[in-house]
């Protein structure tokens, strides 16, 4: 009889252990302007999961460029005037910033600032600025004029009215942070997506790849053009869609393209990269503004990075390295490999 208790015991326990790690500890928030959602699955899951959005909430405050008391404020608005000591995380992902500035010939722009601030797409009053505004800012804007002291833990922006703007590369950045709190916790399974910048641990449960949607541009959130199988990597997404105002029946979108001063118009309506850490996604996802052929061309030319490129022509460009973890959901596209 005792025996058959113990062995009874001993079921139910590992059926609740079971249990347990087949159900997600799940939340959604809001933080740095954007949608955050948690999917960890593990023990200590919901530890974890406190402790990142914790993580997330702290970084918004020393990287946003809108909050007043962070490294990114006070770099702005010393700009023209002196050395500014910004923390260890602030000049990695300044220096980063300049890489991606770099290699992507200015189509990543640190210094964008500006340009983001006056378009301002999201406000209720947003309006269409006039071409000389757009002309006094595009002066403003040469990367170049952020300078990074490593050993003196510095930044400085050399014009009065410069402005560094992380909001292309935090948020990937963020997640990357997010899944080593994951792994410090022993968790091995789990998706964290920071407005369109995801970050996957492992597999999911099932243990085959996790199934990533890429979105329709345009149409219900939710409805993908396509679907990868991914495990331990990143996707990020720039879309037009993702903010933007209407004028007079025309489109004003959030990714703006340095050279002209406007929102990007490269003939794509979206640009999802693949890559291990999602800091180096995000800023990628910015070859939105290099448009289909120079964006391409670019991310075969970074290791273990892959692109699903979705084009106004209602094309879905995917880069060879994701054939067989691709498959194309939405019929309306046509598929290209290159
Ligand atoms: P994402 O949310 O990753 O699509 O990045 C868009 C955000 O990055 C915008 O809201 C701006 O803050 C910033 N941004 C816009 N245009 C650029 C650009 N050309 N280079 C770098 N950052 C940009
Ligand atoms: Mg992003």
């Amino acid at each position: 009889m005792k025996h058959a208790i113990h062995i009874v015991l001993l079921i139910l326990t590992i059926f609740i252990l079971s249990g347990c790690s087949q159900k997600p500890y799940q939340s959604t928030e809001q933080i740095m302007g954007t949608i955050v959602s948690q999917s960890i699955y593990g023990r200590d899951a919901q530890a974890a999961g406190i402790e990142a959005s914790g993580k997330i909430r702290e970084l918004e405050s020393v990287l946003s460029f809108h909050l007043k008391t962070g490294d990114i404020a006070k770099l702005n608005s010393n700009a023209g005037i002196e050395d500014v000591p910004v923390r260890k995380e602030t000049l990695f992902l300044l220096e980063k910033s300049l890489h991606y500035s770099e290699i992507t010939g200015g189509s990543f722009n640190i210094l964008v600032g500006p340009l983001v601030k006056r378009w301002n797409v999201t406000a209720a009053d947003a309006d269409v600025p006039s071409p000389a505004e757009i002309r006094k800012l595009l002066p403003l804007i040469h990367y170049k004029d952020l300078i990074v002291n490593e050993t003196k833990g510095t930044a400085r922006l050399l014009k009065k009215g410069q402005m560094a703007d992380l909001g292309g590369i935090a948020k990937g950045y963020a997640s990357d942070e997010v899944l080593a709190i994951y792994r410090k916790h022993g968790i091995q399974k789990a998706i964290i997506d920071i407005g369109g910048n995801i970050g996957l641990l492992g597999s999911s449960p099932e243990g085959k790849p996790w199934r990533v949607g890429v979105q329709s541009p345009g149409k219900e959130r939710g409805e993908y053009a396509a679907i990868l199988s991914l495990t331990d990597c990143s996707l990020s997404t720039s879309g037009a869609y993702e903010r933007f105002f209407k004028k007079n029946g025309k489109i004003y979108h959030h990714i703006i393209d340095p050279a002209t001063g406007y929102p990007a118009d490269s003939g794509l309506l979206s640009a999802s990269i693949i890559a291990p850490m999602s800091v180096d996604s995000d800023a990628l996802s910015k070859i939105f503004v290099m448009g289909a052929d120079r964006g391409i061309a670019l991310i075969k030319n970074i290791p273990d990075t892959g692109a699903v490129l979705i084009t106004r022509d209602k094309r879905i460009i995917v880069t060879e390295n994701l054939k067989s973890r691709f498959e194309l959901t939405d019929k309306e596209f046509r598929v290209e490999f290159r």
